[in-house]
Order: structure tokens, then sequence, then C-alpha cells
């Protein structure tokens, strides 16, 4: 019989560069790009994953350059369920920059109850310029999870949206 599998909209934001595109395609590809074309607009990609024995879809959205497609915003936060929200361990600015993307969520969502992930991307990287310590505490502060990875190594990536799939699973 054919089963019915749950549809979940995720999207990612964060500043550009900070690897929005590379954790989507390690994670529905399995594939990593060192010199990756700077996104366009907005591109999405369909991936069921199982978690606790149960299978899910995630719609997951990518975008770049919101600033440039303002137009777009709306529809790109309408409905979603999980928001990833990523920095760049390796660029404290990109740090700074998460209350802005909070602020954006909170003017743009649809839902109350969206489900937000906070990732710290790059730890692959020898210039860490932000602590496992800041992020975890930025994230317990605005009732996050969060996940630490890196899309060249692959560690952490299944993890976090394992974990994101979870959370909304138990979210009503
Ligand atoms: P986006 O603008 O947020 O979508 O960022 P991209 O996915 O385009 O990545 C920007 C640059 O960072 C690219 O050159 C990627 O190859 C690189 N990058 C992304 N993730 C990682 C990572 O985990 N480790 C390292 N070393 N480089 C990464
Ligand atoms: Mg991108």
């Amino acid at each position: 019989m054919e089963q019915n599998i749950p549809q979940y909209k995720i999207l990612l934001i964060g500043d550009s560069d900070v690897g929005k595109t590379s954790i989507v395609k390690r994670f529905s590809d399995d594939i990593f790009d060192e010199d990756l074309l700077c996104t366009i607009g907005v591109e999405y990609k369909v991936k069921t994953l199982k978690v606790d024995d149960k299978e899910v879809t995630f719609n997951i959205w990518d975008t770049a350059g919101q600033e440039k497609f303002r137009a777009l915003i709306s529809s790109y936060y309408r409905g979603a369920h999980g928001i990833i929200l990523t920095y760049d361990v390796t660029k404290r600015e990109t740090f700074k920059n998460l209350q802005y993307w909070l602020n954006e969520i909170e003017t743009f969502s649809t839902r109350s109850n969206v489900v937000k992930l906070l990732v710290g991307n790059k730890i692959d990287k020898e210039n860490r310029e932000v602590t496992r310590e800041e992020g975890l505490e930025f994230a317990r502060s605005k009732a996050m999870l969060f996940i630490e990875c890196s899309a060249k190594t692959k560690v952490g990536i299944q993890q976090a949206f394992e974990e994101l799939a979870h959370k909304i699973l138990e979210t009503p």
C-alpha cells in the first residue's frame, strides 16, 4: 500500500558564503564543491529521510541575496516548518549578523511554532573565530537547536537534518 509521507518545508538562511548551498548539496547529493558558484534566486531540493522509523520528506529551499530579491521573501518564508540559520565559525561577522536573520524570521514567518536550528559551518578550517560554546549559548538564548558541521568533511550534516526532523515531528 502506498504510504503517505508527510512533507515539510525547510529553509536555509544566513549571510552569503557561509555554506548554505554546500550544506544542502552535501545532504541531498553527498557532494562538495570548493568553487561553488553563487546561488542566484531560489533553488530547492527534495529529500526523504527516516527519523524514529518514520519517513518524512523535506522540501529544502536554498536562496541567495535576499536583499536583491526582496519580492521573493514572503513566499520563501510562507508555511516553512523548519529554518536552518547558518553562520561560518571562521567569520565572526556572520555570527554577529544572526540577530538580523532572526528579525527576518520574526517578520516573515507565518508559523509561530516554526522550528529553528542554528548551524555553525566550516569547522574543518583552522582559523576559527567563534567557539562552540558561544554558538551553543546564543542558540539557547533564542530557543534554537544547535549543531556545528562541515559541508566539506560531512561531519554533522546528516545529524543536523535528523535533529530538525525529529523536533518538527514533535512540534504541534
Ligand atoms: P552560500 O553562499 O551560503 O550558499 O555558501 P556556499 O555553499 O556557496 O559556500 C561558499 C564557499 O565556502 C564555497 O567556496 C564553498 O566551497 C565553501 N564551503 C562551504 N562549506 C564549507 C565547509 O564546511 N568547509 C570549507 N572549508 N569550505 C566550505
Ligand atoms: Mg548559496
